[in-house]
């Protein structure tokens, strides 16, 4: 797997650099905007760490840039601070996750993981994550223990959790997704949809569950190895 860090700030670059490597990740590793869309566009890369404040081309702009020109890997922000606008600019802009400055090695190494842990299709279309499976055909959702069926809005939402597995999808696209265009949705309406789903993972005894960032939005995640959800 070859990593592609975009990163001004030295330290932090080589620190990240000698991680990786030891990790055994191929890495390359550039310190600004342009030359990281650059090799970005080489189309080479399985993931990228991308600063936000970056000299000649801001990080915001690599993505964008990156994603308008096809590029889908996952990108990971790295932001200087905890600003909640950065972090869902870049989430808008189809960033896969972020992770704030300064970060412990084990959660930034946790976080790749999870990133490139491909969401499996299967021929008849099923999704999987983890123990989960999604029938599009019927509308259900289950494990080998059980299995329950979905609402179609309760489904659309599913749907668009298991498919973007692992990622933080914000609330407004997800209420984009599902309700589209429709007036008056509210982000209550969301969360209302989100508890019923989290009671059906339940239900099927599912060991990936929904996760909260507060202020930002949602994702469907893999529990950790002493069961829990991962926290952020
Ligand atoms: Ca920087």
């Amino acid at each position: 797997m070859r990593i592609l860090i975009i990163e001004d700030e030295k330290e932090i670059a080589d620190g990240l650099e000698t991680v990786l490597t030891k990790e055994g990740f191929q890495v390359d590793s550039v310190q600004d905007g342009l030359a990281g869309l650059d090799y970005l566009l080489s189309d080479i890369y399985d993931l990228v760490l991308l600063d936000i404040m970056l000299p000649k081309l801001n990080g915001i702009d690599v993505l964008k840039n990156a994603r308008r020109e096809g590029i889908d890997i996952p990108i990971i922000m790295l932001t200087a601070k905890s600003q909640i606008e950065d972090k869902i600019r870049g989430l808008d802009y189809g960033a896969d996750d972020y992770i704030t400055k300064p970060f412990e090695v084990g959660e930034l190494l946790a976080r790749i993981r999870a990133r490139t842990r491909m969401v499996k299709n299967s021929e008849d279309g099923e999704v999987t994550l983890g123990n989960l499976w999604l029938n599009p055909t019927t509308q259900k959702i289950g494990t080998k223990s059980n299995s329950i069926k979905l609402g179609n809005k309760e489904f659309q939402l599913m749907e668009c959790l298991i498919r973007n597995g692992g990622q933080i999808l914000s609330k407004d696209m997800l209420i984009m997704k599902v309700w589209g265009m429709e007036e008056g949705i509210e982000y209550n309406n969301l969360e209302v949809y989100i508890s019923f789903l989290r009671k059906k993972l339940r239900f099927v005894k599912a060991n990936v569950g929904i996760v909260t960032t507060k202020g930002v939005g949602y994702s469907l995640e893999e529990e950790t190895e002493n069961g829990e959800e991962s926290q952020k």
